[in-house]
């Protein structure tokens, strides 16, 4: 079933976004582009007068009640972006009635479904290594079931529209589905949108075909860089990860960000992209730091050549250079993961080299999907985000679809 072929009139629709908006100290909303990406979805129910039970994680509250990741503060947002009063349901294993109670054009939010362990279906409290740790994965399991099925009787059609959890077996993105058959459930809009960009880079590769994978760290993207060397021309290496191989190639790295452990990992990964006839672009130099700090002082210098008590934080210009030449050759682009600490205003160059590089890409016909929060909060710092050809709401989301893994939200709902 598509969400335009469904006619909500009268239907009870429990809809999964994506709300985990970042909220200041006082609990304001700093960045409302999740809201907004679910609203067509949202919309397109009210308009046919059915009645929405929206439901979303925020943070990471661990199973527990925590009024710093209640939903209860967005309340007035949603309702302000729906144009429309927006009831509250303060526990959502515990909405039967106010959902029942619901009339067409009405709109419910259930609170932060990770209030419950059963959500993430993971045993709380307890260590892996404990050997009753099998027994208590499984009463949890038996639990997420249980809670799902709640969720579920709340609503008589489904809908999917968080592709930022797609990639998890929540009780809410996957096993809720079970409980509804093939006509009275499926994705939304969103969702829609962010499988056929996905779709777009995998089955219609312009080639040359580059990826830019930065962040701080090799071990936490390794899956998707080995992957990636299948299918990729050029692969561009930068942000933290850059200082692991520098090291790994008998450098001295002062003290920047560097996994030793990931050593032979990094010189596997050059190997690799040797025989698979991969153009491996790492930086070459980097602009260093005297401290972890905006104002720290800095200089330029060799990524093999960094003093004791300096640390690479961005990019140098030689490395900008060569970055943004090899994206500007190119016909598909993929983005994840700053290439310096961005989040400080004197470390953004190397990031902004790379953005600028790809809106030019874009400009002469490219097609360019960035996703992941840091790197999607680049190019808004920039506000470059609608000259890229897209920009997806999924970090590992994204990743783990174009590693060609079956994402069991999507898995769920078509089978
Ligand atoms: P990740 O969560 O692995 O995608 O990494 C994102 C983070 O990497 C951002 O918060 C950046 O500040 C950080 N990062 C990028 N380059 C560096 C660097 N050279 N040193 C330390 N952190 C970095």
């Amino acid at each position: 079933m598509t969400i335009d072929n469904y006619n909500f009139k009268n239907k009870k629709a429990i809809v999964r976004v994506d709300f985990n908006v970042p909220l200041d100290e006082n609990g304001n909303i700093t960045d409302d582009t999740r809201i907004r990406g679910a609203l067509p979805t949202l919309k397109k129910i009210l308009a046919d007068d059915g009645s929405l039970i929206i439901m979303s994680h925020m943070g990471k509250p661990k199973g527990k009640i925590n009024p710093k990741m209640s939903l209860k503060q967005i309340v007035p947002a949603v309702a302000k972006a729906l144009g429309t009063d927006v009831e509250f349901a303060p526990d959502a294993a515990d909405a039967s009635e106010a959902a029942a109670a619901l009339k067409p054009g009405q709109v419910l939010l259930l609170e932060n479904l990770r209030f419950h362990p059963e959500e993430e279906g993971k045993p709380v409290g307890i260590d892996k290594a404990d050997p009753a740790y099998e027994a208590a994965k499984k009463e949890m399991k038996e639990k997420q079931k249980e809670f799902a099925k709640k969720l579920a009787s709340y609503a008589d059609v489904y809908v999917n529209d968080a592709f930022g959890t797609a990639h998890r077996k929540h009780a809410s993105t996957a096993v809720v589905a079970d409980y509804f058959d093939a006509d009275n459930k499926m994705l939304g809009y969103l969702m829609e949108k962010e499988v056929t960009a996905v779709d777009n880079i995998l089955s219609n590769i312009k080639r040359p075909f580059t990826a830019i994978m930065g962040g701080s760290k090799v071990s936490t993207k390794i899956g998707i860089i080995e992957n990636l060397m299948d299918k990729v021309d050029n692969l561009i290496l930068c942000g933290g990860m850059t200082y692991t191989f520098a090291k790994a190639k008998g450098g001295n790295v002062g003290n920047s960000i560097c996994e030793t452990d990931k050593l032979d990992l990094a010189l596997d990964i050059m190997r690799k992209a040797q025989e698979k006839g991969v153009n491996l672009v790492l930086g070459t130099d980097c602009v260093a730091a005297d401290d972890f700090s905006n104002d720290a002082n800095t200089k330029v210098c060799s990524v093999m050549d960094i003093p004791e008590g300096w640390e690479g934080l961005d990019a140098g210009p030689e490395t900008r250079k060569l970055f943004a030449d090899t994206i500007r050759g190119s016909k598909t682009i993929l983005w994840n993961g700053p290439a310096g600490v961005f989040e400080f205003d004197n470390f953004t160059a190397g990031s902004r080299a790379i953005a600028d590089a790809i809106v030019e890409a874009t400009a002469n016909g490219a097609f360019s999907l960035v996703g992941g929060g840091d790197s999607v909060a680049c190019v808004n710092k920039f506000g470059l985000a609608d000259k890229v050809s897209y920009v997806s709401t999924g970090g590992g989301a994204l990743l783990e679809a174009i590693e060609g893994k079956v994402l069991p939200g999507i898995a769920a709902i078509k089978g």
